[in-house]
């Protein structure tokens, strides 16, 4: 019998390249700064299970681009679906390639539209604060300040949307936590265990790679 569950393995396996200090990623903006610096100091590669989980994300980002290409929805019109981005900051850089982000315009106002995909959007009441952060990020590089977050049920396909104004105050604190991420990198200064320490993100922790060693390093909290 054919493995199906080891063939989608093997088609969504990507070469691993361990990331370098001074280049960093829109993506690690919201995310624990204790994780996102053990990521560079003790490089993994992704586990299966969390790789066919970002492939899933990939699947139903594919499938909004559908949505809003297709000529039964006109009153969108996608512009732009992959945003290829570099930002130099001071002596780091922050880059990418932009998959989950998507240009539109509805009524004639252009907004940058970042699609999340949620295991139970009835559980979805607010825009997660790291989703809105990462937004704030690339409407600020990107220039357009208009932003709608989109959760969309992994099962159902019903989605909860929410408006995010740009706000250039939020914007400049998120890249002064790149500039602290990129000065505890090059000190060897590990961070404070970020997530755990807040009841709002704590579940984070529950999906961290680097859990065990958190803990190792800082039992306390
Ligand atoms: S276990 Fe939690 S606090 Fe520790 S690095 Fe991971 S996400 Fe951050």
């Amino acid at each position: 019998m054919i493995d199906f569950d080891e063939l989608i393995d093997e088609h969504i396996k990507r070469e691993y390249k361990p990331k370098g200090i001074g280049r960093y990623y829109p993506s690690e903006a919201g995310s624990c700064l204790r994780k996102v610096w053990y990521s560079y100091k003790y490089p993994t590669e992704i586990a299966p299970e969390l790789r066919k989980i970002f492939e899933m994300g990939n699947i139903i980002h594919d499938f909004i681009v559908q949505v809003l290409k297709s000529e039964k929805t006109p009153q969108v019109e996608l512009l732009k679906s992959e945003f290829p981005f570099k930002e130099q900051i001071e002596d780091f850089t922050i880059s990418g390639r932009i998959d989950n982000l998507i240009k539109v315009k509805i009524s004639g106002k252009i907004y940058l539209v970042e699609i999340k995909s949620s295991a139970g959007i009835r559980f979805v009441k607010e825009a997660s604060p790291h989703n809105v952060q990462q937004l704030q990020l690339y409407m600020h590089f990107i220039g357009v300040h208009n932003g709608l977050l989109v959760y969309i049920d992994k099962s159902t396909l019903k989605t909860k949307v929410f408006e995010i104004n740009y706000d250039k105050e939020k914007a400049q604190k998120i890249l002064e936590r790149f500039k602290l991420l990129h000065k505890l990198l090059t000190t060897n200064t590990l961070p404070e265990p970020e997530a755990r320490k807040h009841e709002k993100t704590k579940w984070m922790c529950r999906y961290c790679e680097y859990k065990d060693r958190c803990h190792k390093d800082t039992s306390r909290i």
